[in-house]
């Protein structure tokens, strides 16, 4: 085994049982319930979660501008919880970038570094370098106002990294741009973050933000994770019905398992079923999950090893990549069906149309715990 192997990598941030909740007169609200984190160094991690889920309020926690009630926060395995915001080695962007209007593009990635007394030509280097990297470097003497919204966001990021920090939260910084700038900026934000490599942490409440940029990501719900892991390990094995509902779009099928092992299923009768593996005990409900891209929709039987329901076309919207149909299956669950297009073939069923729908037993999963 190599020393390498042996040596504990030290986590660049680390959450542990960090809890947070407000108190205003009488009232208390729970933000944050125990969570526990261990991010590594050059890591894209977001946060992902519906509004008021806590994400805002851990990432506080993190730079040091909200206190936890419990637990311990530490950067690169210092304990820093009661150290203040500006002797963290973390930065933060924010939604809204907050430039100084009157001064130059250059003087406002400048404004931190002077401050510490950094020498002045070092400063005008490492300007220079930023306005660089955030492919501005045309734009020094603009002021902000003559700049996009996403030029600005730009020029925030720059100010944020001159001071090169070891890590960078970022809470919605694109939150206040159109779709089509967000996504060249979801880009952008991901190869900057690749150039410099330190360790980015990403708020949002936007799941095809999270998937298209991170490298793990943690879901919250009502203040707590809920899962950890890869975008794909996330999107294609939801941990639990909030996940699986939340990212993406999930059909969800419910029902009491008939067989054990190899031959479990959920039998909708007349050669309708749902194949899955479980330790379930027979007659006990689950919940079963299946992606819409996985279905298969047609007017043939399906071969009996796939899982197969039959339904009636609610609806059919056709975005030219793809057809998404909405069917009503014959057991009253509504399922959706993800169908791409290939050129020059039209859509595999009209409105009103009864159809089998069909997939692999590999592509469903079974929820944990009812709920
Ligand atoms: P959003 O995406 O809407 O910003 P969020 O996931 O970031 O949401 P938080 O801002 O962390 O969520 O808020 C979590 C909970 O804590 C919410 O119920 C919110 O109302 C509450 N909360 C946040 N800040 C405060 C505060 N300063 N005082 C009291 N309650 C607060």
């Amino acid at each position: 085994e190599s020393a390498a192997g042996e040596r504990e990598a030290v986590p660049a941030i680390s959450l542990e049982g960090v809890a947070k909740t407000y108190r205003t007169g009488q009232e208390s609200v729970t933000a944050v319930s125990g969570v526990d984190l261990a991010i590594e160094p050059g890591e894209f991690f977001s946060l992902l979660g519906p509004s008021g889920c806590g994400k805002t309020t851990t990432m506080r926690m993190v730079a040091g501008f909200e206190e936890p009630t419990a637990g311990t926060v530490r950067l690169a395995g210092r304990d820093v919880t009661d150290v203040p915001p500006n002797r963290r080695d973390v930065n933060m962007v924010f939604q809204s970038y907050a430039l100084f209007p009157h001064m130059s593009i250059a003087n406002n990635v400048a404004f931190g570094l002077r401050r510490k007394g950094v020498a002045d030509g070092e400063v005008k280097r490492r300007v220079a370098e930023m306005l660089e990297l955030v492919e501005l470097g045309d734009r020094a003497k603009h002021k902000p106002g003559q700049l996009s919204g996403g030029q600005q966001q730009r020029v925030a990021l720059a100010r944020a990294l001159v001071n090169r920090p070891s890590a960078l939260l970022l809470d919605e910084p694109l939150g206040a741009l159109d779709l089509k700038l967000r996504q060249a900026m979801q880009l952008e934000l991901k190869r900057i973050q690749r150039e410099v490599g330190i360790t980015f942490v990403y708020v949002t409440h936007d799941q095809g933000e999270a998937l298209t940029m991170s490298d793990r990501i943690a879901v919250m719900n009502k203040g707590a994770v809920e899962q950890l892991g890869t975008p794909a390990e996330i999107y294609e094995r939801p941990a639990t019905r909030f996940v699986a509902g939340f990212i993406g779009t999930s059909n969800i099928l419910t029902g009491p398992v008939t067989g054990t092992g190899e031959r479990a299923r959920i039998d909708f009768g007349e050669g309708r079923h749902v194949h899955v593996r479980t330790d379930a005990a027979e007659g006990d409900r689950i919940d079963v999950t299946v992606r819409p891209e996985k279905v298969h929709l047609g007017s043939a039987e399906p071969d009996a090893e796939l899982s197969r329901l039959r339904g009636t076309v609610r609806e059919v919207v056709y975005l030219g990549s793809a057809t998404h149909y909405t069917v009503d299956t014959a057991d009253g669950t509504e399922i959706v069906v993800f169908q791409q297009n290939a050129s020059g073939a039209g859509n595999l069923a009209e409105r009103g149309g009864d159809v089998w729908l069909s997939w692999r037993p590999d592509h469903s999963y079974v929820l944990p715990g009812r709920s």
